[in-house]
Formats: C-alpha cells, structure tokens, sequence
C-alpha cells in the first residue's frame, strides 16, 4: 500500500487537521473560543450529520440557504476537518466574515476593545442555535418545542431553589442550562458562616446561619483540593448565602405582610386569593415552582385571563400602588442552592476568573461589561473526568481549553485542543504541537474548559 493511500485510510474524518486564524484586529478572544468549539466532535457531528426524517443531514447540504453567521461558520468547521491529503498542516484561516457576521450579530463587539472569550462562546453559540431553529423550522417544518441540534448536545437540566431566611419558604425554578460557570473559592459569607456567627454579628447572619445549619449537609470532600476542578463542581452545589441588599424578593412574606398592612384595603381581594393559591400550592408541593403554581407571576398572569374576575375587581384600579409595590419589593436574605439534574454531551465549564458580580450566569442571560479584577488562582484539571457519582455512566475527555494571560485590561487569549491523541496549541494564525503535560498545567490562565463526553469503544 502506498504511503499515500495509508495516509487516507489511518485518517479519521472526526479527527481536526490544525489549522490557525488569523487575527483580524484585536479578535484573539473570538479566535480562541472558536478553536475551542471548532474541535468538539459532538458539534461536528451535530453540524455534518445530524438527520430529520428523510433528510440526511440537512444542515450540511443545504448550508448556503443558512444565515450568514451559520454558513461563514460552516466554513471554518469544514475547512478545519479537511482531509489532510488536501491541505497541508499548519496554514491558516482568516475567518473575516464569521467574525463580521458576528459583530453584525452583537455589536458591542465591534471595534478594538478587550472582550471576554466566555461571553463570546455562549453568544456565538446562542447565535448559531438561534439560525439554526429558524433555519429547521422554515426549510424542514422541524417543530418549535423540541430541541434543536446544538440545545441537543449543550444543554442539560439545573433546578435552584431559593430558600427565605425568614419564612423558610422555599422557590423552586428549573431551567436549562448551556455552560457551567464555577467559581474559584467560597463568597466571603460563606466564608464566614462556616462557623456559628458571633454574638456580635448581625440578625440576619445568625438567620442564615441557622436555615444553613438544617439544611441535608454533604460532608467537604477532604480528598479533594480546593484547588482542584472536582472540588469547584462540588462548591457549585454547596447552600450558598445571600445577604439581604443582593435584592431577593420572598414573595411568601411580601404577600403576608401587605395582607396585614391597613393601607392596602382597597387590594384585599386580590391580596387574600393569591395568598391563598400560594399557601396551597406550599402545602401540596412543599416549596414555591416559579412558573407554576403558586407563583405571583403565575397566579397573576391566571387571574388577568380570567376576565369576569377582573370586572368584579374594580380595587385593582384604585389604592395606593406606591405602597404596596414597596412591601411586594422588600429585600431578604435567603440561601440559594444549585443541582445538576442532569448532564449534556459537552460540558462547556467557565472559570469564573473576572470579578463582575453577577454569578452562575446561564446561557441567554443578560450580560454586562466588566470592571473589577482577574483572578489567578491556579485551579487543577483533569484530561479525564469522571461525574459518574453525578449521572451514572458520565465520563468526560477534554477537548478544549481557552487560555487567557495577562490582566484584565491587558490579556491575550489562546487555546488548547486535542486533534485525535495529539494536543495543539493555537494562538491566533501560528498552531504548534504540544504535550498533553502543556495543555494540562495551564492552571492559572485556563478559562473555559470543554469536556465531552466519551463515547462508548
Ligand atoms: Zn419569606
């Protein structure tokens, strides 16, 4: 057999030929976090061979009816898992009109400035979902309520419940999440109330502190370091205290204590049915579902439906709104508390490096620029993680890394990805071969981390 054909044969076609990006003006975060999702097989193979009904993998052949941003990504994927017998390892790609498409997408990324690779995976990921659906349901009459390829491998289920320091009363939401943000180390609150709380400290402390205490503890995983990825996934499911100026509302107490305010006469109706559905709803479920019943939101949203209710409420209209509003938004501390219920095919884990406040920020929330400063806390990880105490069966392989060095202000972002069983190290249009012992002991610039699941042999 000729070298030739060998070649050809040995070629895995899930397997990525390196290939750099140029940088097209300060884009080294697009550039990195493009490189992190162009080497996960799960993306390609949702993007290349993903079926519908009849049709063989719509997504690839009829590509050019795509949106832009989907089709210039295309592009780059394509190119990136070419043959090696077509194109020779290391030259590069200069993704000028995914990057356009982009900033057309998002325009706060235009222009020269500092952006945050985070932030820019989960909008470009949002994006490309986003083209895809309407692409489906327009060209495939695929429906709207099942999840589309991308949501198919990302996604995975989180239930938070927010429980009231003072009422106890717990509200459940549950939603999906796309990435994982973990933080470093413990809040200073939770800091301090590992401990019983002086008697100097504050109520509230000595409130949450006690909710804390009878709360199902998990014993701290002493065989873990703190600094250590299995230990941060654990943290992220640790009671979480939050003071009371972080603005939660409990609406079980609100409702009690506008029911007992005599300003609020002319609200009493509305008042007495929505504290009633709530209290039901706590007796039959034990907690508050957000979105369901039992939730104002919810239970308001019912009642405006329900007109006839409305016209024989004509106190709804009159009263004094100012009043109410500012008991219905008064602030307590409660303690939040996250739990993974399920997995997805790649777990896009975010580093939360960059103080900005704001935290466990899921896929399609709001972001906002940020201030404050970086982090560099060197955080173990492994290139095998096994979450099967988690879902039985979960092991993960990293596939990708997004590296960023320097300071906030001033940082570069690079990345590591592993093309079969080797790693590479890319930073923007120069790729270089690396050891895995490289792509591992990135420990104090690794920022997104993206690990798949492992297929069974
Ligand atoms: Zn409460």
């Amino acid at each position: 057999m000729s070298d030739r054909r060998k070649a050809f044969d040995e070629y895995d076609k899930y397997t990525p030929v390196p290939k750099g990006l140029g940088n097209i003006g300060n884009t080294c975060f697009f550039n990195s976090a493009t490189q992190c999702l162009v080497h996960l097989k799960y993306l390609f193979k949702a993007l290349t061979e993903w079926k519908y009904g009849t049709m063989k993998s719509p997504l690839l052949t009829l590509r050019s009816e795509l949106p832009v941003l989907n089709r210039t990504f295309m592009w780059i994927l394509l190119r990136s898992y070419t043959n090696p017998e077509e194109e020779t390892y290391g030259r590069y790609l200069t993704p000028r009109q995914f990057h356009n498409a982009f900033v057309h997408e998002y325009s706060a990324f235009r222009g020269y400035g500092q952006h945050d690779s985070h932030e820019c995976s989960v909008l470009l990921l949002e994006a490309l979902d986003l083209g895809i659906k309407k692409f489906l349901m327009d060209k495939c009459s695929y429906p709207k309520t099942k999840p589309s390829p991308i949501e198919e491998i990302f996604n995975f289920p989180v239930e938070q419940t927010v429980t009231c320091a003072q009422c106890e009363c717990q509200f459940l939401s549950k939603s999906s999440w796309m990435d994982l943000t973990l933080e470093l180390k413990r809040t200073k609150i939770q800091q301090q109330l590992m401990g019983k709380p002086s008697s100097m400290a504050s109520d509230d402390d000595h409130l949450l502190y006690s909710i804390m205490e009878s709360m199902p503890g998990r014993e701290e995983p002493k065989k873990l370091s703190p600094h250590s990825l299995e230990y941060l996934l654990w943290l992220f499911t640790e009671p979480d205290p939050v003071p009371r100026d972080a603005g939660y509302v409990c609406e079980r107490c609100s409702l009690r204590k506008a029911k007992m305010s005599n300003k609020n006469a002319a609200f009493q109706p509305w008042l007495d049915v929505l504290h009633a559905k709530q209290e039901e709803a706590i007796e039959k479920h034990g907690c508050v579902i957000r979105d369901g019943e039992g939730d104002i939101d919810y239970e308001l949203d019912k009642l405006r439906k329900d007109q006839s209710w409305l016209r024989s409420n004509n106190s709804l209209l009159v009263g004094n709104r100012r009043e109410l509003s500012a008991i219905m938004t008064e602030k307590r501390p409660v303690i939040r508390r996250c739990e993974l219920k399920g997995l997805p095919k790649v777990l896009m884990i975010h580093l939360n490096r960059f103080n900005s406040g704001e935290r466990r920020r899921s896929m399609f929330s709001s972001f906002f620029s940020f201030g404050g400063s970086k982090d560099d806390t060197s955080i173990q990880y492994p290139e095998y993680l096994d979450l099967s105490h988690l879902i039985p069966g979960y092991k993960y392989r990293l596939s990708s890394i997004s590296i960023h060095s320097g300071s906030l202000g001033f940082g570069h972002y690079t990345a590591f990805a592993r093309c079969g069983k080797e790693w590479y190290y890319f930073n923007d249009s120069m790729t270089e071969p690396t050891s895995p012992v490289h792509a591992l002991t990135a420990t104090s610039g690794a920022y997104m981390l993206y690990y798949e699941l492992e297929e069974e042999e």
